[in-house]
């Protein structure tokens, strides 16, 4: 049953692709949602790029938290590779005492506004990280803000991938998800509460910059029906208009669930890796499964 599914969706994607008159073009393969070194990843633009263009994808978002800051070096890695660079970016906000992520695509990234919210985004980064590094060295755990800073290509964008490649890179910790079990989430060491953009200026800068507003993994939120509906709402009424059916960080059983949600607030689906790292766990690029076919595409009207 499982097997006769997979074919059925092989068989729509190629139709998608089709033309009026029955060519088949090759499949765009989406990858949109990605983190290079102007933010958490470890790999520079250019060789982000390369990489996903290696693997298959050929039409990647460079989405970096609260920076555009690599994609200007992205898309001239994107001309020589031959695959299309969305600009994007990935902001973070504060929305009833929980961080969530929107992520933005199709930004001029030259708009004024836009770079201005996310440089006020970026710039109480520093001092949440001292307090971080304060709350691991009361557990033991010293010198972590010199730790963390030496994976952070970007000083102002230092956050807590950065300390976690630290605590495993040290030997303290096994892994990057044991990290984010044993430390720097809520009510373990070295979390520190922070207030990042409202959910409408993060809405209203990409808008206000052309671009796409996406509701980010939904599924790493820790919420009930009845909150996920309030977020969608509120975000739909702000002007945001697309979520991550998939990506890197959902099960195959948030696949529908996130596809249901979509339908019900009339959302396009987004699909992305919200690739970091290799070998870092999370999803590599050209191993994403497709969208259901109930599914509007965010890439719909693009040209
Ligand atoms: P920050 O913006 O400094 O709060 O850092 C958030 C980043 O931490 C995310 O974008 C991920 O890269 C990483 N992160 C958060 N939770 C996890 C997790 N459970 N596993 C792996 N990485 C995580
Ligand atoms: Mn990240
Ligand atoms: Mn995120
Ligand atoms: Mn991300």
């Amino acid at each position: 049953m499982r097997r006769r599914g997979a074919h059925f969706a092989m068989i729509d994607d190629c139709l998608t692709s089709a033309n009026r008159i029955g060519f088949v073009l090759p499949r765009v393969s989406f990858d949109l949602h990605s983190h290079s070194t102007a933010s958490d990843g470890v790999l520079a633009p250019h060789e982000l790029v390369a990489r996903a263009a290696a693997r298959g994808v050929s039409a990647l978002a460079l989405t970096d938290h609260d920076t555009v800051q690599g994609v200007a070096e992205a898309q001239a890695a994107a001309q020589v590779a031959g695959i299309r660079l969305v600009n994007g970016v990935e902001i973070s906000v504060s929305w009833l005492g929980r961080t969530v992520h929107i992520v933005g695509l199709n930004v001029d990234t030259d708009n004024a506004p836009l770079l201005a919210g996310l440089a006020t985004v970026r710039s109480g980064r520093v001092e949440r990280a001292r307090k971080m590094a304060d709350s691991l060295a009361a557990v033991g755990i010293g010198a972590a803000f010199e730790g963390a800073a030496v994976y952070a290509t970007n000083l102002e964008m230092i956050g807590r991938t950065h300390f976690a490649r630290f605590l495993v890179n040290s030997g303290r910790v096994g892994s990057m998800p044991s990290v984010f079990k044993r430390f720097l989430v809520p009510g373990k060491p070295g979390y520190v509460k922070h207030e990042w953009a409202s959910l409408s200026e993060a809405v209203g800068w990409i808008v206000g910059a052309g671009g796409e507003a996406v509701i980010a993994h939904p599924g790493r939120y820790d919420m009930g029906r009845v909150r996920m509906n309030e977020l969608l709402g509120e975000f739909r009424a702000l002007g945001g208009t697309a979520i991550e059916v998939v990506c890197g960080s959902h099960t195959t059983g948030h696949v529908p669930v996130f596809a249901d949600y979509a339908a019900a607030f009339g959302l396009k689906a987004s699909t992305g890796s919200d690739f970091h790292a290799p070998g870092e766990g999370g999803r590599d690029f050209g191993r994403l499964q497709a969208l259901p076919p109930r599914c509007v595409p965010i890439w719909q009207d693009w040209v």
